[in-house]
Formats: C-alpha cells, sequence, structure tokens
C-alpha cells in the first residue's frame, strides 16, 4: 500500500517512498498537542477526554507526563525550551518551569475569562500567540461546560510585561496557528463554531510592524479541516485533514497527502534533525520520516 497521495512532483522529492507510517502507540480517546523534546528524546501530547499529558520514548514507550492535566490541549516550547500549554480546565495558558512549577501566562483579558486556550506557539521575540477557541466549555467532554465570556480570538502575550492583546478578531473559532519562516506571514485555522455551519478554512495574515494584517482566506482543507499545522523551512504547511496529514506550499496549494486511518488532529516535526513528522490522530500516535526539516518552533 501508498503512504502517500502526490498531486505535485515536488511532492515526491519530500517524501523517502519506503518510509512507512508508523502507529506508536493507540487507545486513547482524542490525542492533540505533539510537542517534541529533543533533549529528552520524547514526544509529549494530550490525551483530551482523559485529562492527561502523555509520553512516548521511542525505547521505552507510553508513562504519564501529568494528570490530571487541566485538560490541557496545544503544546509548545519556549526559547528556553520550556513546556508551554493551553488548558481548557483552567481556561489558561500555563509555562512549565525547569523544577517543574506552573506559571500562568494568561487567563483573562479585559476582566473576563478565557474560553479554553487551543493551540499555541513562541515568536522569535518571545511572545506567546494562541488561539482561544469555545470548544472546551461547550461540554464536559474536553473540560468543564461554562458560558463564553469572550469572543473566539488569537491573543499574544507581551515576553516583557507579561500583557495580554487580542490580535485577531476577525474569526468564528480560531484554532491551530504557526508563523511563516521567516514571521512575516501567520496563518491561523478557522474551524467554526460548534454546532454550526460556519466555514472551515485557514487564513492567512500579513505580518506588518508586528501586528497581523489583510487577513484573507488561504486554504480550505478537503476532507475534514485544519485543526493543527507546523511547517516546514521551505515555508510548506504540513496539516491535518480528515483522511491524513496535507502538504500545502506557501502559495496554497495542495502538494500532497501521508495518508493516515484516524482523523489527524494535529502534527509536529521532531526527531532526528527534526525529519520526523509526529502525528496525533484520534486514538493513536503515529510518525513519518521525511525529507524535510520542521521550521524551529522552538
Ligand atoms: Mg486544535
Amino acid at each position: 500500500m501508498s503512504f502517500f497521495e502526490s498531486y505535485d512532483p515536488v511532492f515526491n522529492s519530500y517524501v523517502l517512498g519506503n518510509a512507512p507510517v508508523k502507529q506508536h502507540a493507540t487507545g486513547f480517546d482524542w490525542v492533540e498537542g505533539p510537542v517534541w523534546f529533543g533533549d529528552a528524546d520524547c514526544l509529549l501530547f494530550s490525551d483530551i477526554p482523559n485529562n492527561r499529558i502523555l509520553r512516548w520514548t521511542p525505547d521505552i514507550g507510553i508513562s504519564t507526563y501529568r494528570a490530571p492535566s487541566n485538560f490541557a490541549n496545544g503544546h509548545t516550547r519556549d526559547h528556553q525550551g520550556r513546556l508551554i500549554s493551553c488548558e481548557h480546565g483552567s481556561r489558561s495558558v500555563t509555562r512549565t518551569e525547569h523544577d517543574g512549577t506552573i506559571t500562568t501566562l494568561a487567563d483573562g483579558f479585559e476582566g473576563k475569562r478565557l474560553n479554553s486556550p487551543n493551540d499555541v506557539v513562541v515568536k522569535s521575540d518571545g511572545s506567546v500567540w494562541f488561539s482561544d477557541p469555545h470548544y472546551g466549555i461547550m461540554t464536559n467532554y474536553e473540560g468543564h461546560k461554562s458560558p463564553s465570556e469572550l469572543p473566539c480570538q488569537v491573543y499574544r502575550i507581551d515576553p516583557e510585561t507579561g500583557s495580554v492583546e487580542a490580535m485577531v478578531r476577525d474569526m468564528n473559532c480560531p484554532n491551530g496557528l504557526a508563523f511563516s519562516p521567516d514571521e512575516s506571514k501567520l496563518y491561523v485555522a478557522d474551524t467554526g463554531r460548534m454546532f454550526s455551519d460556519d466555514p472551515k478554512h485557514m487564513r492567512v495574515y500579513d505580518m506588518t510592524s508586528g501586528t497581523p494584517a489583510n487577513g484573507r482566506h488561504f486554504h480550505t482543507i478537503e476532507p475534514g479541516a485544519s485543526d493543527g499545522f507546523r511547517l516546514d523551512t521551505d515555508g510548506n504547511i504540513w496539516s491535518s485533514a480528515g483522511d491524513g496529514v496535507h502538504c500545502i506550499s506557501p502559495d496554497g496549494k495542495l502538494l500532497g497527502k501521508i495518508l493516515v486511518p484516524e482523523l489527524v488532529s494535529n502534527v509536529c516535526f521532531g526527531g532526528r534533525g527534526k525529519q520526523q513528522l509526529f502525528i496525533t490522530a484520534t486514538t493513536s500516535i503515529y510518525s513519518i520520516k521525511l525529507n524535510r526539516q520542521g521550521v524551529q518552533t522552538p
């Protein structure tokens, strides 16, 4: 069987013809938020409905990193290598210090509680950017059912002052997000309000003087939706989709697909040389080695 579908000849040079999509572990409920720790040779990811963060190490397999996790969802690392996490349960973004203590970076905006932070990236200036859709407070499945106090927006946490500023205000429900390698563009997936017919698509913003501007449609994933994505060093976007992972060029063209047998939620680059794409997909984690290198996220 082939693990790939190619829609552009360039995609054939991105994949390694005999490299398999490998399932590393299964039996979870809804996995999300993969983040690679090269210094510890492990992947952390969330099993959101089971309220835990798990660790996968190539030689050891699965162990528990944190439980309960406040229904943690997306993760990344800052420039000091610290874990940054979005938590539905506490409706906050946290940082895990090197000594293991947990610092709250953001839990509100203009005196109101955040909805349920979903996905997060750190910019080169140390600012933390996160999406705040309402998915984690709409039911008790992935958090605590509660009223929404704020529109669903993308926020920036200032690295010096810690102040929280709304940066993207024109979306129904922002979800995955990432900067282009040169940080001139910000990509954000809008997966639409729960129980609605909102469009599901990726939008792109020009970063003008540090502020996202000129928001416009970038790409619509079919089938499924773009929940989470990461970029390679040439600016190609590797996004979750209903049938696997789609590779989209910087000008919005579908180049090819990695086929995965479960609905994919998110991806991250890791492994040796950051050339292995880790995939969280419903009940399982997978990876595939690519002839691509992930952009430092960091
Ligand atoms: Mg997400």
